[in-house]
């Protein structure tokens, strides 16, 4: 098969030279800051076998709002926030120069956590889906809850980077699958992490290799999940959400959004088959999500595609793909033709030198909306 895709990744040191060990040869980062990113860089610079990445950068966020308060847990350096009242385009084009491959918008109410959490108005979400558009780039979402999803794609978002999560007898959730659907706007449900983030983990349906690779550090990882008490009828309402994205032919994407609290880097992202699985996506449908259709939307030069002259990132399944979890049955990974070598029943223990000086602080995870 072609190597798997994550699409929406937070990427850290010791990340992305770990990622193929699991199969997951491109990644797709939904978040970070400069400094971050020039340890990545570094990093894919010393393992020249390191899954293949790009990044939306900081994004858009307003003050007081999310992820801003990720600056004050120590997970990132200072990062501009936009003035509601200065110029949206210079802004964008601000971030763009910076290196942003695509536009990030953070519509995060809060409620998910119980909060109140301000949010860039309609128009600023038009503003900036107008000026990332005319520089050639798309603009991905992230929002929780139906009305703020609403105000996305009504305003010219292409993508949303989680499911949202319906509420009660949510109105607003059914309107939001029609619009989805009608606008073209594709969606990468992360329920992986967003059951965690409602206290339901899936460390469980770890198995094969993929199992086997998990080390004892990630392992805990696993399961320290976004929250201590479980909503399992939040989480049936998300499940329900995203089997009518798929039947209204929405394009879904996998992601996992690791290292979300509960998700493991690269281990995950079969979690994430199975729970895309769950939702009654066909599985063609699911392993498109993992491969072609992120490859393509994100990538190009045949990332997530087996073709003549593509860029040769293979994943050897032991057995036949055909069937729910083969994908963590692991017999060999290549990037870019060569052989990732390492021992596919071991552990993956983090690189002996760190590519980087950046060391998040520990535990690096912490519980966030
Ligand atoms: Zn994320």
């Amino acid at each position: 098969m072609p190597g798997f895709v994550d699409a929406h990744m937070h990427l850290f040191p010791g990340f992305v030279s770990r990622l193929p060990a699991f199969g997951v040869t491109a990644a797709v980062d939904m978040f970070s800051t400069p400094n971050v990113l020039d340890a990545v860089r570094r990093e894919s610079v010393h393992h020249p076998l390191s899954a293949r990445w790009m990044s939306a950068g900081v994004g858009v966020s307003v003050e007081g709002g999310h992820p801003r308060q990720l600056i004050g847990q120590g997970m990132y350096e200072a990062f501009p926030s936009l003035d509601p009242a200065g110029s949206v385009a210079e802004f964008v084009d601000a971030r763009i120069d910076e290196g942003s491959a695509f536009l990030k918008v953070f519509l995060e109410a809060g409620r998910v956590a119980g909060q109140v959490l301000p949010v860039p108005d309609a128009d600023i979400v038009r503003a900036v889906c107008q000026a990332a558009h005319r520089r050639g780039l798309r603009v991905i979402a992230h929002v929780t809850d139906a009305a703020g999803g609403l105000v996305a794609v009504r305003n010219g978002v292409d993508g949303l980077a989680h499911a949202v999560i319906p509420g009660p007898d949510d109105a607003a959730a059914e309107e939001l699958v029609r619009e989805i659907a009608e606008r073209g706007v594709f969606v990468i449900p992360t329920l992986v992490a967003i059951s965690s983030a409602l206290g339901i983990g899936h460390g469980e349906l770890f198995a094969g290799t993929v199992a086997r690779r998990v080390n004892q550090a990630w392992t805990a990882h696993a399961r320290h999940l976004g929250r201590t008490t479980a909503d399992p009828a939040a989480w049936e309402r998300t499940q329900r959400f995203v089997a009518e994205l798929a039947c209204a032919g929405v394009q879904l994407l996998a992601g996992t959004d690791a290292a979300f609290p509960g998700v493991v880097p690269g281990a995950s992202l079969h979690v994430e088959v199975a729970l895309l699985q769950s939702c009654g996506l066909p599985l063609d449908d699911v392993l498109t999500a993992v491969t072609s259709a992120p490859g393509s939307l994100f990538f190009t030069d045949g990332v997530g595609r087996l073709v003549p002259g593509g860029v040769g990132d293979v994943v050897v399944i032991d057995g036949d793909p055909q069937d729910q979890l083969q994908t963590q049955r692991l017999r060999a990974v290549v990037m870019a033709g060569a052989v990732v070598t390492s021992d596919l029943d071991a552990a993956v223990e983090e690189p002996a030198e760190r590519a980087s000086p950046v060391t998040a602080p520990s535990p690096i995870f912490r519980r966030s909306p």
